[in-house]
């Protein structure tokens, strides 16, 4: 699972910045939109920081709507199958080693596309890629949560400015906050609001790997 199904409140990327936002991007993005729209509320708002409009959504759906679209499409799913090595033949990807509750498993095929957001597949066929903070600081984790029973025309007097100085004020008073800025917003779903609290430094965890890779 990744962070859009577990995190997401809004699609970002279908519209220019700024105020007068275009809508430049459609295609499969807009068959999930569309889908979403049949399963629940899907809302046009403004960006709070000038990204442009943003479609919100609930999560919740959008798992389902990816499911639909993908068992509509005939395509087979393997779920928790994890990418761990490749078969490389004249330089191109002939297969790829999964490890799977049933153990490793290998999957030929002509096409492969890279979609583990961390470039995975590169990694491991030796492709150029880039390791999070080899050029400049990696973007930390993002800490996000989701309330409820929230008075939406209470929190409609609250503006940013005095969150954040909430927060600031939150940190002098001894709250290792490692971040004075953040956001909030409504949610698709009534008196339900999302946070966005990004920690500035990054959370760096160290890990021995083992020399030993699967050659099968
Ligand atoms: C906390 C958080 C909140 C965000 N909120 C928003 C938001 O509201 N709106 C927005 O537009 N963007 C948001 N983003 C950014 C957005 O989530 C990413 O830009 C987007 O998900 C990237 O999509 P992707 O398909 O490339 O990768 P991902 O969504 O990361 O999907 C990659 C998938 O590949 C799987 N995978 C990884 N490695 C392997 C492997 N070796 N083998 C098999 N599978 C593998 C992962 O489990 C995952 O399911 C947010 C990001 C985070 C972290």
């Amino acid at each position: 699972m990744g962070p859009a199904q577990q995190s997401w409140i809004r699609f970002y990327g279908f519209y220019t910045p700024g105020v007068h936002s275009l809508k430049v991007v459609g295609g499969i993005g807009d068959d999930v939109v569309d889908r979403l729209k049949r399963l629940d509320r899907v809302v046009e708002r403004p960006n709070s920081y000038g990204a442009g409009l943003e479609l919100h959504i609930t999560p919740d759906y959008l798992k389902c709507a990816w499911e639909q679209l993908v068992l509509e499409a005939d395509v087979t799913v393997f779920l928790n199958c994890w990418v761990q090595d490749v078969q490389l033949e004249s330089d191109c990807i002939v297969s790829v080693i999964v490890a799977t509750k049933r153990g490793l498993a290998r999957v030929a095929g002509r096409t492969f596309v890279d979609a583990s957001g961390d470039a995975d597949l590169c990694f491991w066929s030796g492709s150029p890629h880039v390791t999070a903070g080899e050029h400049e600081e990696a973007q930390s984790l993002t800490t996000t949560f989701r309330m409820c029973n929230v008075d939406a025309t209470a929190r409609k007097t609250v503006d940013l400015e005095y969150l954040h100085s909430a927060m600031t004020k939150a940190t002098e008073a001894g709250y290792a906050l490692p971040r004075r800025e953040g956001s909030d917003h409504a949610t698709t779903v009534d008196g339900m609001f999302a946070t966005n609290m990004n920690p500035h430094p990054v959370l760096r965890a160290t890990c021995q790997w083992s020399d030993q890779r699967y050659r099968p």
